[in-house]
C-alpha cells in the first residue's frame, strides 16, 4: 500500500437480527474496502444494551485497519456497510443490525461536525476497550494513555468473552 497507509481502529456492534453473522460480515466488509485490508480481528464479546434497557445484548468486537481512506471517507464509508446490512437509525441507543464507529484513526485528533475521532465515548465503553485491548494495547489515545492502561480501568465484568471465533 502506499505511503498515505493509516491504521484505524473500528468497532462493531450488534444486536438484532443474526448478530454474529452481522459481526462476521461487518469484517469482511472492511476487508473488502476500497485501499483497506483488515490487519487484526478481536474475539467476540457480549455485552449488556447501554442506554435503553429493552433490548436484546449486544454482540462487539473490534477490527484493525490499514487503509488509504481520509478519516470522513473511511465513515462514510462505514454507514454504506451499516445500510446495507439494514441499520435504521431509529433513536439514539436504539438495537441495531450493525454499527460500525471509528475508535482511532493513527493518533489523528479530529473534532468536526459528525466526526469525532477517537470515539467520544470510548473509555468508558468496557465492549470497546477490551477488543481494543486484545488486538492494540500498545495504541495510544491522544491525550490519555495507552490502550492497555486504560482498559484496565474498567469493570471487566460488563463485558463476555466469547470462547470461539464461529466459523
Ligand atoms: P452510536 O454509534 O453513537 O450509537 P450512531 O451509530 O447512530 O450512534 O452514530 C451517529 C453518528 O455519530 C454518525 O452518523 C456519525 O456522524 C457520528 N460519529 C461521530 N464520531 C464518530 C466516529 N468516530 N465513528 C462513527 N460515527 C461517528
Ligand atoms: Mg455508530
Amino acid at each position: 500500500m502506499s505511503a498515505q497507509t493509516r491504521t484505524a481502529c473500528v468497532a462493531l456492534g450488534a444486536n438484532i437480527g443474526e448478530p454474529l453473522r452481522q459481526i462476521e460480515a461487518g469484517f469482511a466488509a472492511l476487508d473488502a474496502l476500497p485501499g483497506t485490508r483488515l490487519i487484526a480481528r478481536s474475539s467476540l464479546y457480549r455485552s449488556a444494551p447501554v442506554g435503553y434497557a429493552d433490548q436484546p445484548d449486544f454482540i462487539n468486537a473490534v477490527a484493525m485497519i490499514e487503509t488509504v481512506l481520509q478519516p470522513q471517507a473511511l465513515l462514510d464509508a462505514l454507514l454504506a456497510i451499516e445500510r446495507a446490512h439494514g441499520r435504521v437509525r431509529d433513536f439514539p441507543n436504539a438495537p441495531r443490525t450493525l454499527d460500525l464507529d471509528i475508535v482511532l484513526y493513527g493518533d489523528l485528533v479530529l473534532h468536526e461536525p459528525g466526526l469525532t475521532i477517537p470515539h467520544a465515548r470510548m473509555l468508558e465503553r468496557a465492549f470497546v476497550m477490551l477488543p481494543l485491548a486484545e488486538i492494540a494495547p500498545d495504541a495510544g489515545v491522544p491525550g490519555h494513555g495507552t490502550v492497555r492502561e486504560l482498559a484496565a480501568r474498567l469493570d471487566a465484568g460488563s463485558v463476555a468473552q466469547l470462547r470461539r471465533i464461529p466459523a
